[in-house]
């Protein structure tokens, strides 16, 4: 019977699937340190972003012939070394989309009414300090009729140029491969509109939108840092649901502080699981755990997928 270590873990769907493929599933977590040994009982290993699948770990275990990554970004896993072992590595790049998609959105519409700042002040104790606070938070902005650019224009930032598009809003997008496509919106009834966008240069993107978005893989050196922040509109609001790396942080907090950032969305950070104290603590920050892909549909589609990958690469 192939067996297959889910380390950090797998959708029941998912398991299901396997078990009735007649493959034996475990999902206890087991740690990174002790890895090395416990795979020497299996035949494949799944992980999301927790579990590092590097070189010395693949060494170790030479009876592994498939890694699986249930979500995207794969830079937890030696990919390239596995695959000239002779293992398969497969991932599930497009179940998770809409939902990082919709996690920009939760972080755009925190920032422009101030919700992180005003989870943390409220409850208050009475009228002065409410109407302070009431006279703190006045100013916020509508999304409608905004201009939004998406910095990487591939599954997660077409993903969330049709959540703006739903909205009124405008959309810029760049990409480090330009391209001309149609992004398609289903209303009820059956009714759909196409809307074409064209990326644009990334100083286009930078200098024309009110707020940003960054859908880019990890980078070695931050796609936006303190030059990038003095050219952007003044007030621009920013969200990272792509990796930490591609914003520079120390740069972020300075133009926060300088009113040059109005907010900040963060789902990813330099590092992780331990982001900087003044990035967790500042009033200007809305911030979440990496859980762009952590909703109930994407983890069943993302299990399902994985499964069958497993299946068709086992069965082949
Ligand atoms: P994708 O491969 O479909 O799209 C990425 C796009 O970025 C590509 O079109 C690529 O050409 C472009 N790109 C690469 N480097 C660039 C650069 N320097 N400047 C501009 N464009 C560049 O990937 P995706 O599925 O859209 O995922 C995007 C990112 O989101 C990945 O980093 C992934 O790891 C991350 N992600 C995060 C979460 C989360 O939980 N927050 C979940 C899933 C994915």
């Amino acid at each position: 019977m192939i067996k297959i270590l889910a380390n950090d873990g797998i959708d029941p769907i998912g398991k299901e699937l396997l078990e009735k493929a007649g493959f034996q599933v475990d999902t206890e977590t087991i740690a990174q340190d002790q890895l090395a040994e416990a795979l020497k009982n299996y035949d494949a290993i799944t992980v999301r972003s927790a579990t590092k699948v590097r070189k010395e770990l693949i060494d170790a275990v030479p009876n592994i012939k498939l890694i699986g990554r249930g979500g995207v970004g794969m830079d937890n896993i030696d990919v390239e070394y596995a695959r000239s072992q002779g293992i398969a590595v497969v991932n599930t790049p497009a179940a998770s989309s809409l939902s990082v998609a919709e996690l920009v959105f939760s972080h755009l519409f925190t920032g422009i009414r101030f919700l992180q700042d005003a989870n943390r002040k409220m409850p208050v104790e009475g009228t002065t300090q409410f109407n302070n606070l009431k006279k703190a938070y006045a100013k916020g902005t509508e999304l409608s009729g905004k201009t939004i650019g998406i910095i990487g224009f591939g599954r997660i930032g077409r993903a969330t140029a049709k959540v703006a598009l739903g909205l009124g809003m405008n959309v810029l997008a760049y990409d480090l491969y330009p391209s001309e496509s149609e992004i398609t919106l289903e209303f009820q009834g059956g009714k759909s509109v196409s809307i074409p966008i064209k990326t644009v240069s990334l100083e286009e993107v930078i200098t024309g939108s009110d707020f940003l978005s960054l859908h880019t893989p990890f980078a070695d050196k931050p796609i936006l840092g303190a030059e990038e922040f003095a050219k952007m509109k003044k007030g621009v609001g920013i969200v990272n649901c792509s990796r930490g790396g591609t914003i520079d942080e120390p740069a972020l907090i300075e133009a926060l502080n300088a009113g040059q950032v109005s907010f900040a969305g963060l789902d990813v950070f330099d590092n992780e699981p331990t982001p900087l104290a003044e990035i967790l603590t500042h009033p200007k920050i809305s911030l979440t755990p990496h859980i762009g892909a952590s909703t109930n549909e994407a983890q069943e589609r993302i299990g399902t997928e994985l499964a069958t990958l497993i299946i068709e690469h086992f069965k082949k």
